[in-house]
């Protein structure tokens, strides 16, 4: 079986074998070159002496690196799918995650950054050009256990959409001050302003 070797980040040779990756150790007097499973935690090594031909001594104790990319990019993609979280947010944590468990680096978030965005679409409902095609499918007019979520919904040239749940709201009635704050930086198109109004109940800053 061939091998193949590329440059890792920060320089470093990088030996592919058997879809498994393997960080450089040394190269010995006779013209062989020793290589180690980019895992920290697994003791594979191979030895490609001078006539390239590949020695392996250990047996890996986790699956190829390849299939475990390959596995945690269609995790993330099911997250993009999933969640709500910021793509570049579930790339940065999913790398990081990768790299604790395989040493490994993953393809850079350019690579991945347009199938990830085409999951997240996937799932969310088509963006509406003007206030009149603006429908809010009934899923999301609801929080996360079902109660009702959109509790303001009026206008038609001029929309006013209220988000609370009926624990907020009683959070809000109870509270004895309350933190209000408009911006416009981060409105969703159409719209001119995202106000937002928190307020403390025991150590939490609860938020409408
Ligand atoms: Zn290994």
């Amino acid at each position: 079986m061939e091998f193949e070797i590329e440059t890792g980040q920060r320089g470093s040779q990088i030996c592919i074998y058997n879809s498994h990756r393997y960080r450089h150790i040394r190269n010995n007097k006779k013209g062989s070159v020793s290589w180690r499973c980019i895992n920290k935690e697994c003791s594979a090594a191979i030895l490609i002496d001078s006539n390239k031909f590949v020695i392996e001594k250990g047996q890996h104790d986790h699956e190829p690196h390849q299939n475990l990319e390959q596995q945690c990019i269609r995790g993330m993609k099911r997250r993009a799918e999933q969640e709500t979280t910021a793509i570049p947010k579930v790339y940065e944590q999913e790398s990081i995650k990768f790299f604790m468990q395989t040493g490994g680096i993953l393809p850079v978030f350019n690579s991945v950054r347009s199938s990830l965005y085409r999951c997240r679409n996937s799932s969310l409902p088509v963006i509406p050009h003007n206030l009149t095609e603006f429908d809010i499918p009934d899923d999301w007019k609801k929080d996360n256990l079902g109660g009702d979520f959109l509790q303001i919904n009026v206008g038609t040239d001029a929309r006013l959409l209220g988000f609370v749940s009926q624990c907020g709201l009683e959070r809000l009635a109870e509270a004895k001050h309350w933190n209000a704050d408009g911006t416009f930086y981060t409105a969703p198109r159409l719209f001119s302003q995202a106000y937002t109004i928190h307020s403390l109940t025991g150590k939490l800053w609860v938020g409408t």
